[in-house]
């Protein structure tokens, strides 16, 4: 009898190591495609543009287009170069400088700076409180903020309406943002925080990222205290939350 427990649990075990080994080798194997294609795109993409300017004798209208269209390219690359940066700087030396900071002036100023990236997409920023100074790490509230409104964007289809909440209640604030966008099946929001992880599979999908714009969020959170959760929005879309202790 006990030499039959011993046995299936050692099966188990052995199983579920080498589950995760799998899961591990496929999430790597994930992010080396995407990040491949990342950092190939907008490069040629910048290329394509400057040959265009370089061959051919273009009015400053289209100058000015096609500069514009480098401009967005190099700072696409520089937030996966940052992202990448942060990534591995969180798992090694990130030391988190917390000083008093408006919580309301910096996501009012993230929601101004999407909403004229995005003029096509209607944002809206609630907040009933007009100033709430709180010692957090500026940086890791930024990189929280941009993670998730850039996923809600990403994740939207045709016409989307974004949502950012800011609600102060006792001693807790509540970051919200709401999509109406492909939602997030109940497998996978137990793994969309890990790093890496993105859903689906790399050669069949066709939105751009790297898998590791939650994980920034999870650790940014953790560094402050805060808890992160995630639920469906209805009819569709997901809410992702960010809850901070005022102290
Ligand atoms: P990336 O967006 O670069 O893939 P993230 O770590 O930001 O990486 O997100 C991990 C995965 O979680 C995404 O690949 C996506 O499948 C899912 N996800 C994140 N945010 C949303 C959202 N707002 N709506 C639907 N799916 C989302």
């Amino acid at each position: 009898m006990v030499f039959t427990i011993s046995l299936i649990i050692g099966i188990w075990l052995i199983m579920n190591s080498s589950k995760k080994e799998l899961d591990a080798a496929k999430a790597r194997k994930n992010f080396l495609l995407s990040i491949s294609h990342e950092l190939k795109s907008p490069l040629a993409s910048i290329k394509l543009t400057f040959d265009t300017l370089l061959k051919r004798n273009l009015d400053k209208n289209m100058v000015d287009k096609f500069s514009l269209i480098a401009l967005k390219e190099t700072e696409r690359l520089e937030r996966l170069v940052n992202d990448l940066l942060l990534a591995t700087r969180l798992e090694t030396i990130y030391t988190p400088t917390f000083e008093p900071v408006d919580i309301v002036e910096i996501t009012k100023n993230t929601y101004h700076s999407f909403k004229s990236q995005y003029p096509n997409i209607q944002i809206e920023f609630d907040c009933q409180i007009p100033k709430l100074v709180l010692n957090i790490d500026k940086i890791g509230f930024i990189s929280i903020l941009n993670n998730l409104i850039e996923n809600a964007i990403k994740y939207s289809v045709d016409q989307p309406i974004i949502h950012i909440y800011l609600n102060s209640n006792n001693n807790k604030i509540d970051l919200i943002v709401e999509d109406q966008g492909v939602g997030i099946s109940e497998s996978d929001k137990k793994h969309i925080f890990n790093r890496f992880f993105r859903s689906g599979n790399e050669e069949t999908r066709n939105t751009k990222g790297t898998g590791l714009g939650l994980y920034i969020v999870k650790q940014m959170a953790k560094i402050h205290k805060a808890e992160v959760s995630v639920k469906d929005n209805h009819p569709k879309g997901s809410i992702f939350c960010v809850t901070f202790p005022k102290e």
